[in-house]
């Protein structure tokens, strides 16, 4: 009998990647003959967002945890979250090397899938002779851009952010250069180095697995699989929307589950930033006034104030209790049969995926967006950081998924646009027009995903490659 093909699969530090690695290898051992092993970096002790996700695979999943990268803490304080990702990476290739070396000796080791922050394992999958394959945990506009980011490296000598006129990304929208995703900001940062790295990469990948599906994003996958981004050969994979699938197993149900059982139908806003995002003190004044006047109902998982759009708990997912010091004098009192605030952490997706459930105010991160997609909710578009600002642009000018909330010349979004960005998702026709088109949404992720769909037919064609080798 033949042997069961292996997978070893390396995902970088941070939730968000985690646990979209983890779901593609649970839908690729549940429909084909193939075993798996997630190899995790490591900085310490894992978290427990993080076992809890390892611990919930089936059997025929394993996971690894590499030796942790205690010299991360040596890096300058405030360093960005993809550099200290990049310095994980850098840091754990002699390690990722002795877990293939001892797996290829136990297991029908045939293929290692890095993501776009781990891909510097590419040279060690080649040396022990395995297919090298990409996850992109974004969408597909965003690897049509990095498809084109090597010719723009060639042909523009200043930052991008100083461009005098937007980059068109073929198949999708033209972006401003302040704009592009985060580690392309700056051009000589070591960020910078390793994502035009990979962009060069792609197309010496023996694939390309993306997390999005092909009836959300038709036309730039249409544009991508056609070549016409200068990919060559190197096969695309649209097997998403990858969301996780047991969201909670905790015993006790969240507070916000059983506050919002007692709101009408689709009527509350959920306002979430992610895992680590984070805002102003002002701006956090000016959202709160803003939910307020609007008089819809909110959910809102609330941060402590941080004037950088992101911080540690990227890392962890963990929660803390953070004080609600921080908020407007008497708004809790004020709202406190409109809404509710939640410190840190709330399960979203059981959140996404209640009745009372009308809208979601988000930071446009791609897990988010599409665990929104999944569930038939419409958005807001709020972004703070990585390549949330492409993702608000591609969502509210191509695909027709948010309304914006605009910053003004000080960046903030300030709460006239909050009321009514909020007002007229929950019952403007805007909002009416994103929420149909939402609904035809949710109908075709579930078909995508379904037997015969398109992102189960993209899977089966990834399986036959690996039982090929
Ligand atoms: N999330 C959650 N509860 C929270 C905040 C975030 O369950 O209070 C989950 C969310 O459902 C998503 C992930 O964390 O799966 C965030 O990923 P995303 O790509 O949206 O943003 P990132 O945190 O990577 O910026």
């Amino acid at each position: 009998m033949a042997k069961t093909p292996h997978i070893a699969i390396f995902p970088s530090p941070g939730m968000g990647h985690l646990i979209p690695m983890a779901e593609f290898a649970k839908r690729l051992v549940k429909h084909h003959h193939i075993s798996a092993t997630i190899i995790i970096p490591t900085t310490g002790p894992p978290p427990k967002a993080q076992t809890s996700v390892l611990e919930s695979l089936p059997e025929n999943i394993h996971h690894i945890f590499l030796p942790p990268v205690t010299t991360v803490a040596d890096l300058p304080a405030g360093s960005r979250p993809e550099v200290k990702i990049f310095f994980i990476i850098q840091a754990s290739l002699s390690s990722i090397r002795d877990a293939l070396t001892s797996l290829k000796s136990k297991t029908h080791l045939v293929a290692l899938v890095f993501d776009m922050f781990s891909h510097d394992s590419f040279e060690i999958a080649q040396e022990l002779n395995l297919f090298k394959f990409l996850f992109f945990p974004m969408n597909a506009m965003a690897l049509s851009f990095s498809f084109i980011l090597p010719n723009l490296d060639k042909e523009i000598v200043c930052e991008f952010k100083d461009l005098p006129h937007p980059i068109k990304v073929p198949g999708s929208v033209s972006f401003h250069g302040r704009d592009l995703m985060a580690p392309v900001q700056i051009r000589t940062d070591e960020a910078y180095k390793g994502y035009l790295q990979l962009s060069k990469r792609l197309t010496s990948l023996d694939g390309i697995l993306v997390n999005s599906f092909q009836e959300l994003e038709a036309e730039t996958f249409q544009v991508l699989t056609a070549g016409v981004t200068g990919q060559s050969q190197t096969p695309i994979y649209p097997i998403g929307p990858l969301i996780r699938s047991d969201p909670s197993n905790g015993s006790d149900r969240h507070e916000s589950l059983k506050w919002l059982d007692h709101q009408p139908t689709k009527s509350v806003v959920l306002v979430s930033f992610g895992s680590g995002g984070t805002l102003s003190l002002d701006q956090i004044h000016e959202l709160a006034t803003g939910l307020e006047t609007s008089g819809q109902r909110f959910l809102w998982i609330v941060r402590s104030p941080n004037e950088k759009a992101s911080n540690a708990s990227f890392f962890t997912a963990s929660s803390r209790t953070d004080s609600l010091g921080f908020l407007p004098q008497g708004f809790l009192a004020r709202t406190k049969n409109q809404g509710l605030v939640v410190t840190s952490w709330a399960p979203q997706i059981e959140i996404l995926s209640h009745g009372a459930t009308g809208g979601f105010l988000t930071h446009c991160g791609w897990n988010s967006v599409l665990e929104s997609v999944v569930h038939g909710v419409p958005m807001i578009a709020w972004p703070l950081y990585a390549e949330q600002h492409m993702n608000a642009k591609v969502m509210t000018e191509s695909l027709s998924l948010a309304l914006r909330a605009e910053t003004d010349e000080h960046g903030i979004v300030r709460k006239e646009v909050i009321e009514k960005v909020v007002k007229d998702l929950m019952e403007g026709d805007e909002g009416k027009r994103v929420s149909n088109r939402l609904n035809e949404l949710k109908v075709a992720a579930m078909k995508a995903l379904s037997d015969g769909g398109s992102s189960m037919e993209s899977l089966s064609k990834f399986a036959v490659r690996l039982i090929s080798k």
